[in-house]
């Protein structure tokens, strides 16, 4: 994982960043964990020492989503959602009463399928599946 972000500093020409990087540990500690931009800030604020203003949280993230290291997902109310891309074609679920954001377990022979399904593009180079599903909670 930190040689695919190794790689994409390279790429993109950025410097070492030690707020983002902090950012990054914080998705490779929290792997099939969604979190929203104020969870991350949160866990950055007991991580790191000084202080990163949400502009720069985002402008991290923005990076990491262009690199394909982090995948952002939106719920019906347009909240933004994080997280670490770990595997190709990963299925996410929305519930679409209580717009929680799960990561949705599948057998690895689901796995391959859908990894055959759901090729990356030019456009969309780590693409994902969302199920709108109503989850136990509401169920
Ligand atoms: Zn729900």
């Amino acid at each position: 994982m930190l040689k695919k972000y190794e790689a994409c500093l390279k790429r993109k020409k950025v410097n070492h960043s030690r707020a983002r990087e902090a950012i990054y540990s914080i998705f490779l500690d929290n792997i099939n964990c969604f979190m929203s931009v104020s969870e991350l800030n949160k866990k950055l604020e007991e991580d790191y020492p000084k202080k990163v203003s949400i502009n720069t949280i985002y402008r991290h993230l923005n990076f990491f989503v262009a690199c394909d290291l982090v995948l952002l997902l939106q719920d019906d109310n347009k909240k933004a959602y994080y997280i670490l891309v770990n595997k190709e074609a990963p299925v996410f679920k929305i519930c679409p009463k209580c717009q929680i954001v799960a990561v949705e377990e599948i057998t690895d022979k689901q796995q391959k399928t859908l990894c055959e399904l759901v090729k990356p593009t030019k456009y969309q180079k780590a693409p994902f599946v969302v199920l709108h599903k109503v989850c136990e909670r509401c169920g």
